[in-house]
C-alpha cells in the first residue's frame, strides 16, 4: 500500500555543449522520499542533471517539473529557495575559514540583509549572526555531533571524511526538500565512506520528509542506500529499477564494461 507521489518528473530534457549531447532527451522522476541513485560511467551526464536541475545551465528542450512547478528558466537562487540543495563532485571548502564559515557561506547571499545594512545597522546583524549560530549548532548535532565543538576551527585541520560531512552540512542548511550529493565518497577509504552513508541514512531519518538523489560509483554503496536507481550512458537513460534489477540489466554490463575496455 506504499504511495508513490512524484517529487520531480524530468521530460525529453536534453542539454547540448556545442557538438556534445551530454543529456539526450532524458525521461525520469524522483520519487518524494526516496533515495535515488543516479549511476553511470564517467562523461554519461550525471553532473550535468545535476547543473541544470539546480539552474546552473539552462537546458537546450525539455521540462523538468519540481513541485508542480517548471525549473527551467528559473535562476539558481529561486530554485535554492524552492529546497533543492547539492554538494559538488569536487570540494567546495575554504580551507582557512571555519566550519561554521563554511556552512554559512553558501546560505549568505540568501541572508536578509545585506552588506551595507550591516554597517549601519549593527544590531540586526548581530540577531542575525546569532540566529545562523544557532542554526549551524541545531544542525550539527543532527548531523555530525563531535562536530559541535569544533564549529570555530578552520576546516583546514579536519580529516577528509569530516570534511564532507561539513558540505553535506552546508547543503542541509536551508533545510531542503531534496538533496542532491555528487559523488560524496570520491577520494575516501571504504570505511569512511561506510561511515559518512550511514551519517547521511541517519540524517534522512531524522529530518522529514527529505529526498535524495546519489551520484555514486560504489556498488555495495548503492546496494546499500539507495530505494531505486537511473543509470545514464550518453546521456540516456539505459535503465531504472532497485539495485538487483539494474545489476543484471544487460544494457547497464554492457555500459560499464565497454568503459573498462576502454
Ligand atoms: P558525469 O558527471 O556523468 O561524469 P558530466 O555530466 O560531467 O558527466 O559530463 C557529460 C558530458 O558533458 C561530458 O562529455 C562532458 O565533457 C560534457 N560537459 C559537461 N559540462 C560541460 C561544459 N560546461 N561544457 C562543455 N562540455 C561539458
Ligand atoms: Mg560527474
Amino acid at each position: 500500500m506504499s504511495q508513490t507521489k512524484t517529487l520531480v518528473e524530468v521530460k525529453d530534457l536534453t542539454m547540448r555543449f556545442g557538438g556534445l549531447t551530454a543529456l539526450d532527451n532524458l525521461n525520469m522522476s524522483i520519487h518524494e522520499g526516496e533515495v535515488l541513485g543516479l549511476l553511470g560511467p564517467n562523461g554519461s551526464g550525471k553532473t550535468t542533471f545535476f547543473n541544470v536541475l539546480t539552474g546552473l545551465y539552462k537546458a537546450s528542450s525539455g521540462s523538468i517539473v519540481y513541485k508542480g512547478e517548471e525549473v527551467i528558466g528559473k535562476s539558481p537562487q529561486q530554485i535554492y529557495r524552492s529546497g533543492v540543495a547539492r554538494t559538488f563532485q569536487r570540494s567546495r571548502l575554504s580551507l582557512p575559514l571555519t566550519v561554521f564559515d563554511n556552512i554559512v557561506i553558501g546560505d549568505y547571499q540568501h541572508m536578509q540583509h545585506g552588506l551595507i545594512f550591516n554597517l549601519f545597522r549593527r544590531k540586526a546583524f548581530r540577531a542575525e549572526y546569532d540566529a545562523y549560530v544557532e542554526k549551524v549548532r541545531d544542525l550539527l548535532n543532527i548531523f555530525s555531533p563531535p562536530l559541535v565543538e569544533r564549529m570555530f576551527e578552520p576546516v583546514e585541520t579536519f580529516t577528509m571524511i569530516d570534511r564532507r560531512r561539513i558540505e553535506v552540512c552546508r547543503a542541509l542548511l536551508s533545510r531542503p526538500r531534496l538533496l542532491l550529493l555528487d559523488e560524496p565518497s570520491a577520494g575516501m577509504t571504504h570505511d569512511e565512506t561506510h561511515a559518512l552513508m550511514g551519517d547521511i541514512l541517519d540524517v534522512r531519518s531524522k529530518l522529514d520528509n527529505l529526498t535524495v538523489v546519489l551520484i555514486e560509483h560504489e556498488m555495495n554503496v548503492i546496494e546499500r542506500i539507495t530505494d531505486r536507481c537511473v543509470v545514464l550512458n550518453y546521456g540516456k537513460k539505459i535503465a531504472e529499477g532497485t539495485y538487483a534489477e539494474i545489476t543484471s540489466d544487460p544494457n547497464v554490463q554492457t555500459a560499464y564494461l565497454g568503459e573498462e575496455a576502454a
